[in-house]
């Protein structure tokens, strides 16, 4: 299920009934239609409709001109990458990226 403002609930539903997918759609309680809504689809095409939603989300990144980096930070590793800024740093005694200042606890 997903949740958000009504018109993006909205923008989601209609990429996925032009994809051929049945959302279905309502209020969330006490949000109001007008603020919040919540989004659903049969378990059977839960798994089309994420990746539809990751594409789209994708997309929504390049269009900024931004690379697309579905990367995490693997801290149980001696150096990792922020997946914010791309910058390599050791993980021991950190909770920040200490290029972009991230915190990831
Ligand atoms: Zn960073």
């Amino acid at each position: 299920m997903l949740t958000g403002k009504t018109d993006y609930v909205a923008e989601i539903a209609r990429l996925f009934a032009a994809e051929g997918l049945a959302p279905h759609t309502g209020p969330l309680p006490g949000g109001g239609w007008g603020t919040h809504a919540w989004l659903a689809v049969a378990g059977r095409d839960q798994e089309r409709a994420q990746a539809l939603f990751q594409e789209h989300q994708d997309s929504m990144v390049r269009r900024e001109g931004l690379p697309v980096c579905n990367t995490a930070a693997d801290f149980d590793a001696p150096e990792t990458e922020c997946p914010a800024c791309q910058a390599k740093f050791a993980t021991a005694g950190t909770d920040r990226c200490p290029s972009c200042g991230l915190r990831f606890r």
